[in-house]
């Protein structure tokens, strides 16, 4: 019979459920870990063993059997069919109220089907989305669990021994139910994309634009961190933009091929986006230009036919060339870049708004801001004023109607538009700095062009359309007498 001793269990010791199982002896947990071949369990105890308390198992019954009740186990394993494997192989082995909890990057719905089948098995099932990669799984990630009240009163006190810290608060809260947490974690890596994409349009207009070398641009983007931008992703950009590959003795940038690779968490959120009818516009077009970027034999067929681009292809001649002109511009671009931010944020937030109404989730939105502080790869000094927008209890239908954030976007714009017409006329791609900008536009128009649309769509499929002095549906008789009907 084995002993139950353990508080926690990590199944799944590849570099994500060992970097994990490591924090969790770290911070004094009693760790029961299990990995389909033990080897990996055997090298954990060789090389961490003597980092605090683990007890390895060599059988998922041992393993069940060290752990205390509720009896807690964190799958760790490759994402889908081997998850829902390890999902039922514990349930079998586990009783009533204790806590499965799937920490890889679930997609929601599976998540939603998970909870709902463990439930009716009498256990807890969390969905708990984890950002910080391997470093963040080991020093302290940023966590967003779903499940049950009940499951997060155990779980609870153990993810927030590891989770990262930012200004004195575990990087972790309870999210809501079901798969609440990883719909979150599927937002914040939508929101991740659009601001990668802003940071590579940035970098794309000060090398391709205002011809700067690799190092020049990773100190404009170290300056950058030192202000409202500041963030680990600006802050890593400045560090690849610094490296010299060693190979070649070339700047780093330029030997790495421009194919940007994908998982699918972006995909993911816009596709839910679209599903709930809420414009991920930033979000959409990072995506975009990942697929567009890993088109290499489209893009060479482009060249070889060779797409012509604007006349004005020397519009950043004039600028590249005056000191005083550059540093304007690269302002400009600072503030491009910081708008547009803003603008995804609103987005994804909006997203996450929508997803609690359908989903039937009580989200805390000022509380994730709070826990992307720390720990994950959208951590930025920003997100306290995103935190305090929604913490001030005000209902507000944007992030850009929140006082502080459209100041800063009202007084960004006028770079935003040079940035973005700049970019248009030189014939380089900004597709997130402009569908931003396209958005917030949209957003502050009274009147848009959709009229024109309601009416294309009842001349050709009847489809009707509202009037803006009469309520009701009507439908005018195009091939007729063009007299109007009510629907
Ligand atoms: P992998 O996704 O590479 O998966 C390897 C692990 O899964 C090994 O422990 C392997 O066991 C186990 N495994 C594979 N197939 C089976 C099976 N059929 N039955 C039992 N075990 C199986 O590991 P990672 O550590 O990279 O990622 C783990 C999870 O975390 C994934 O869901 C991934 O999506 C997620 N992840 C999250 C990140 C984040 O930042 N949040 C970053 C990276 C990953 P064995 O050793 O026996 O082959």
């Amino acid at each position: 019979m084995t002993e139950a001793v353990a508080n926690i269990g990590v199944v799944g010791l590849a570099a994500m459920g060992a970097s994990l199982s490591r924090n969790l002896a770290r911070h004094g947990n009693t760790v029961a870990v299990f990995n389909r071949h033990y080897s990996r369990a055997q090298t954990l105890m060789t090389e961490h063993g003597s980092e605090g308390k683990f007890v390895p198992a060599q059988t998922l019954e041992e393993f069940v059997g060290s752990l205390t009740r509720p009896r807690t186990a964190i799958i760790m394993v490759k994402a889908g069919e081997p998850t829902d494997d390890m999902i039922n192989a514990l349930a079998d082995l586990m009783e009533p109220g204790d806590i499965i909890v799937d920490a890889g990057n679930a997609y929601f719905k599976d998540t939603i089907r998970r909870e709902q089948a463990i439930r009716a098995r009498g256990l807890h099932f969390v969905g708990c989305g984890v950002s910080g990669g391997e470093e963040g799984a080991l020093l302290g990630p940023s966590m967003m669990p779903g499940g049950t009240e009940e499951s997060w009163r155990t779980l609870g006190p153990i993810l927030k021994s590891i989770a990262a810290v930012a200004e004195g608060e575990p990087c972790v809260t309870h999210i809501g139910t079901d798969g609440a947490g990883h719909f979150v974690k599927m937002v914040h890596n939508g929101i991740e994309y659009a601001d990668m994409q802003l940071i590579a349009e940035s970098y794309d207009l000060m090398r391709r634009g205002l011809g700067l070398e690799p190092e020049a641009i990773a100190q404009v983007f170290e300056e950058w961190n030192k202000g409202d931008l500041n963030s680990y992703l600006v802050q890593i950009t400045a560090e690849v933009l610094h490296h010299m590959d060693a190979k070649t003795g070339k700047p780093f940038i330029d030997i790495v091929t421009d194919q940007a690779g994908m998982k699918g968490t972006g995909t993911w959120t816009v596709q839910t986006a679209l599903e709930l009818g809420v414009p991920v516009t930033g979000i959409g077009e990072a995506v975009f230009a990942r697929g567009l970027s890993s088109t290499p034999a489209l893009r060479q067929e482009a060249e070889a036919k060779g797409l012509g681009g604007p006349q004005a292809e020397g519009a950043f001649a004039a600028l590249a060339a005056d000191p005083e002109e550059r540093s304007a511009f690269i302002e400009d671009i600072r503030q491009a870049l910081y708008a547009s931010k803003i603008v995804a944020y609103a987005q994804g937030f909006n997203e996450m708004e929508e997803g609690a109404k359908v989903y039937g989730w009580t989200l805390d939105l000022g509380a994730i801001a709070r826990i992307w502080r720390g720990g994950c790869i959208i951590r930025a000094k920003f997100l306290n004023r995103i935190s305090d927008a929604y913490g001030s209890g005000e209902q507000f239908g944007s992030l850009l109607f929140d006082p502080f954030f459209k100041k800063a976007v009202e007084g960004a714009q006028d770079s935003w538009r040079r940035v973005v017409a700049r970019a248009a006329q030189a014939g380089l791609p900004a597709p997130v700095f402009s569908s931003s900008l396209a958005y917030y536009d949209a957003l502050r128009s009274r009147r848009l062009p959709a009229a024109l649309i309601q009416g294309q769509r009842d001349l050709f499929g009847a489809h009707t359309y509202g009037r803006v002095d009469e309520p009701g549906a009507f439908h005018t008789l195009w091939a007729g007498d063009k007299s109007e009907i009510k629907a």
